[in-house]
């Protein structure tokens, strides 16, 4: 339907509304009215831009603005005392306002050159939204064509927990082989226990640093607070904010200021909407490479530590341009139902997957049963790859890759 580089499709060209015809199709009452004049209104732009206390603008640039106009918009956003996200697209680029907190009123981001219209988006996530950002996000790091998002799909793999520098490379050196891109494990373990393993805290993260020399893989591992946050942020690639912290707002905060990219948890009772908020968090704060992960709710199941939801894939690609991985292993708890579940998770549209391999899953000191062995894993990835290409999409090497040194 969609005209080149160009949002309106046949239908409201026909009908003579030009002006953003995706609102009219997402609030179908609208098709009916037509084009009205009325400020403020969601229908046609209008000269006058309001929000009510917290609502979020949005900037939509011409699909030919310039990075200048760009930045001219973003500088007009500062001075107004508000915050820009621009979120540039394959299209065009839009620019988020965020930090109104009374009534905005100024009709002179509309008239700047390059601005195709000005809206205010309805739902309570903002910068997650596909109405900020249409296309899917994807999250690049150097020395390889692993991606997180995109048409490669990203295997993470490792322990649940570093235990030591033997066990650590006993996993890697099969997951590397195996074709895992990403390698995990936590050396900052939030336990129910405290009288369980904590994890081997920052003796942990250099074993990971020294793996990521010897193989390539990207590193990613938990922050449990700020403090761990701000060593993990020195060592890993990908920072992971664990299910337990989806709502540890402060901590989602410092994770918005983190250089790195993060890789968020849903909590074990949250909602899609819950889930959501809590990456906006992160989003707000300035850091966009976001990834979501679905590890399992919370339910009266028993036969299963707990119930993987992979209908929260598609429902979560429908609203967000974030992508998102499936964890089977937390989201089952049972060793046998990784492998089915991680080929389920891929055919529904994953953009990943999370998985717990030991060299010993019997000796394993946190989440033994629900650990693969490496040559399980081996099979995982053979019968993986080839759902894969049924879905259209590939698994990627970790590609030539620079030592990048020991340590921070
Ligand atoms: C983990 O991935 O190591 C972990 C603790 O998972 P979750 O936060 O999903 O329980
Ligand atoms: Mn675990």
């Amino acid at each position: 339907m969609r005209q080149n580089g160009c949002r309106v499709c046949d239908a409201c060209v026909a009908k003579g509304r030009l002006d953003g015809c995706w609102r009219y199709h997402r609030q179908p009452e609208l098709l009916e009215q037509g084009p009205t004049e009325e400020p403020g209104a969601v229908g046609p732009a209008s000269s006058v831009l309001s929000a009510k206390k917290g609502e979020a603008m949005l900037v939509v640039m011409k699909a030919h603005a310039t990075e200048e106009q760009v930045r001219e918009v973003c500088q007009k956003i500062e001075k107004l005392g508000y915050r820009p996200h621009a979120m540039p697209g394959a299209q065009r680029t839009a620019i988020g306002i965020t930090g109104n907190k009374g009534e905005v009123e100024q009709g002179t981001i509309e008239e700047m050159p390059g601005v195709q219209e000005v809206i205010k988006v309805s739902k309570p996530y903002k910068l997650v939204s596909r109405d900020l950002k249409e296309d899917n996000t994807v999250i690049r790091f150097q020395n390889t064509e692993a991606t997180i998002g995109g048409r490669g799909l990203a295997i993470v793999a490792g322990p649940c927990a570093i235990e030591s520098r033997e066990q650590a490379f006993a996993v890697a050196e099969r997951v590397h082989r195996a074709g895992a891109q990403f390698f995990r494990g936590g050396a900052y373990k939030p336990r129910t226990s405290p009288y369980s393993f904590q994890g081997l805290g920052e003796e942990g993260l250099r074993i990971m640093a020294e793996i990521r020399q010897q193989y390539g893989m990207k590193i990613i591992t938990e922050a449990i607070d700020n403090e761990s946050l701000d060593l993990v942020e020195e060592y890993a690639d990908v920072i992971q904010i664990g299910a337990r912290n989806m709502q540890n707002f402060s901590l989602l905060k410092r994770a918005g200021r983190a250089k790195k990219p993060v890789l968020l948890k849903r909590g074990m009772s949250a909602t899609l909407e819950e889930f959501l908020m809590a990456a906006e968090y992160i989003l707000s704060e300035g850091n966009y490479n976001v990834a979501l992960c679905e590890r399992g709710v919370r339910t009266f199941a028993d036969h299963t530590r707990n119930t993987l939801d992979l209908s929260l894939i598609p429902a979560v690609q429908r609203l967000s341009h974030l992508p998102i991985f499936v964890d089977p292993s937390h989201g089952t708890g049972k060793r046998n139902k990784v492998t089915p579940l991680s080929r389920a998770a891929v055919a529904v549209g994953a953009d990943g997957l999370m998985v717990e391999v030991h060299n010993k899953p019997d000796e394993a000191m946190s989440d033994g049963p629900q650990s693969l062995f490496p040559d399980q894993f081996d099979e995982l990835m053979a019968q993986v790859r080839q759902i894969a290409a049924v879905v259209g999409r590939t698994v990627p090497g970790i590609g030539v890759h620079e030592p990048v040194g020991v340590g921070k």
